[in-house]
């Protein structure tokens, strides 16, 4: 017998965090994600474990993204030492991402705690440090896509392509307890169909219990074709107002995307003079990394760029300028018009993105674009949802850039895709949604009972199942 206990992504989108038990396993957890939107520290120091972490036998990492990872050195600090296993690709970006993160957050607490000595308040301790990023390193243990890895004394499992991000995965948990053999299926965060970079999601047929993402469990997205026409047309009236186009991306994922599809309108002759910064250090070396992977990624494009540009995003677009230092960062603020910035972090939670807003958010001629999932309680959401102002800096800024949505760069299947996904477990398998906000999940459990006469269940944190 196993129980599956969810602690985070349900009924929400990010914290995703599931904890599987079993005699046979002991105790996994699958994902441990952090919860993204409102003021770092508060929201760091606020996580808090529903499992005592020296308790923890494995975790078992579906992607590198910090909403499924970004918990792990604050596991380590509190007492785990067991291993993290992913794919190998997932390994290598884990370092990057949790290195800037623990940065940031370790920045943003000594600046919290001069104040808190000013105001004559008690300082906060660090919940975790660079130090546990190392941990967090050397406990990786990486794999291969459909390699099969012993878990605990009775189990297994295997990745497969989720097709969302470099590395990213669908874990399949093969338990073998009594002479009884049950698969669990967690489908991580699944991309989609037609992604310029990424393969397919990976079709399985059978598993007891699923578990599956519902981000856009309530709608379809654009295809990548027609989003490049759009990009195109609204890259154009911004040139022809004489303003600029910011962009928060994602430092995995959408950066890369964003970079290949501008590659290609520069090819077609249709990028005009524009300027494009990729202004941060982060997205710089995960673009790297992608290029050392390229060849094991998708598409024709994919394969002709291996060739002539030599395995490099960076070189594919030649107009792009790299800003890793903060001097090369302030310069971009002193372009008047024809400029592109890419900067994090792609909710707007962080990162320089905000200073960009800040020097051009009030100004109608400048273009603002969002390329993926604005959570809840995050500043893109607000500007999404066509907030007037904008607080930042403790500061009110008017926003009067145009304000535009790219949902065909997003990493995550659209419904049609997530029904399709979920039919090809036959017989159905017990499903639950997680990784959605209840709207989108109520759509998806409709959709799939009308469709496919499958009756879903959606679990509340703290909810548990026994298979
Ligand atoms: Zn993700
Ligand atoms: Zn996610």
């Amino acid at each position: 017998m196993a129980t599956i206990t969810f602690l985070g992504a349900a009924q929400e989108v990010t914290g995703s965090c599931h904890l599987l038990e079993s005699p046979g396993i002991g105790r996994v957890l699958i994902d441990c994600g952090m919860h993204q939107g409102g003021d770092a520290v508060e929201r760091i120091q606020d996580e808090q474990f529903a499992f005592d972490p020296a308790s923890i036998d494995a975790v078992v990492l579906s992607h590198a993204h910090l909403d499924h990872s970004g918990l792990l050195p604050r596991l380590c600090h509190e007492g785990f030492t067991g291993p993290v296993i992913c794919t190998r690709a997932t390994a290598e970006l884990l370092e990057i991402m949790l290195n800037d993160s623990v940065g940031l957050y370790v920045r943003d607490l000594e600046r919290t705690n001069i104040r808190n000595a000013r105001q004559g308040r008690p300082l906060l301790d660090p919940i975790y440090t660079m130090e546990d990023v190392e941990a967090v390193v050397r406990q990786c243990d990486g794999h291969r896509y459909r390699d099969t890895v012993p878990l605990g004394e009775s189990a297994s499992l295997r990745f497969y392509d989720a097709g969302h991000i470099l590395g990213s995965a669908i874990v399949e948990i093969t338990l073998r307890e009594h002479g009884e053999k049950k698969v669990l299926v967690f489908s991580g965060d699944l991309g989609k169909g037609d992604s310029a970079l990424m393969n397919e999601p990976t079709v399985l047929d059978r598993a007891d219990v699923l578990l599956v993402e519902s981000t856009y469990g309530d709608r379809d997205h654009r295809g990548e074709e027609d989003t490049e026409v759009e990009l195109r047309d609204i890259l154009r009236e911004t040139w022809q107002a004489g303003g600029n186009v910011m962009i928060p991306a994602f430092a995995v994922g959408r950066t890369q995307d964003l970079l290949f599809h501008l590659g290609c309108l520069h090819y077609q002759g249709e990028l005009d003079n524009w300027q494009v910064f990729l202004d941060s250090p982060m997205a710089i070396a995960v673009t790297r990394v992608y290029d050392r992977w390229l060849k094991l990624l998708d598409g024709e494009d994919i394969r002709h760029l291996s060739d002539v540009h030599k395995n490099s995003l960076e070189k594919f677009l030649p107009t792009l300028n790299l800003a890793s230092g903060t001097e090369e960062s302030m310069a971009i603020n002193r372009i008047r018009s024809g400029a592109i910035i890419i900067a994090g972090s792609g909710m707007c939670t962080g990162g320089r993105i905000r200073h960009h807003f800040k020097q051009r958010i009030w100004d109608r001629r400048n273009t603002i674009i969002f390329t993926g999932y604005q959570a809840r309680g995050t500043l893109g959401r607000v500007i999404v949802d066509g907030a007037k102002t904008i607080r930042m800096f403790g500061e009110e800024y008017v926003v009067k850039a145009r304000v535009e949505t790219l949902g065909g760069l997003s990493a995550h299947s659209g419904q049609r895709e997530l029904l399709a996904w979920v039919a090809g477990f036959q017989p159905q398998p017990r499903t639950l949604l997680v990784h959605g906000e209840p709207t989108a999940q109520d759509v998806l459990a409709d959709r799939l009972w009308q469709d496919q006469k499958l009756k879903v269940r959606i679990p509340a944190r703290g909810d548990s199942i026994v298979f």
